[in-house]
């Protein structure tokens, strides 16, 4: 019988079983994964998403940003 292989969950940083019996592996359990995809979610749709120009204020801007 081989040991179950012990990971660190990327999520929470807990043991978690990276075996067929954990289907969430590497994480630890279904909430880490679903916390790391919507982590992953939200980066992605901050990153396709510009901020709209009007909120910002030129005097609050680094001089390296004015134009
Ligand atoms: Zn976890």
């Amino acid at each position: 019988m081989n040991s179950p292989r012990i990971v660190r969950c990327p999520t929470c940083g807990g043991d978690s079983v990276f075996a067929p019996s954990n289907q969430w592996r590497p994480f630890c359990s279904e909430r880490c994964r679903q916390i790391d995809l919507g982590a992953w979610a939200s980066e992605s749709f901050r990153v396709e998403t510009t901020p709209p120009l009007e909120d910002l204020d030129p005097d609050a801007l680094p001089p390296e940003l004015r134009q």
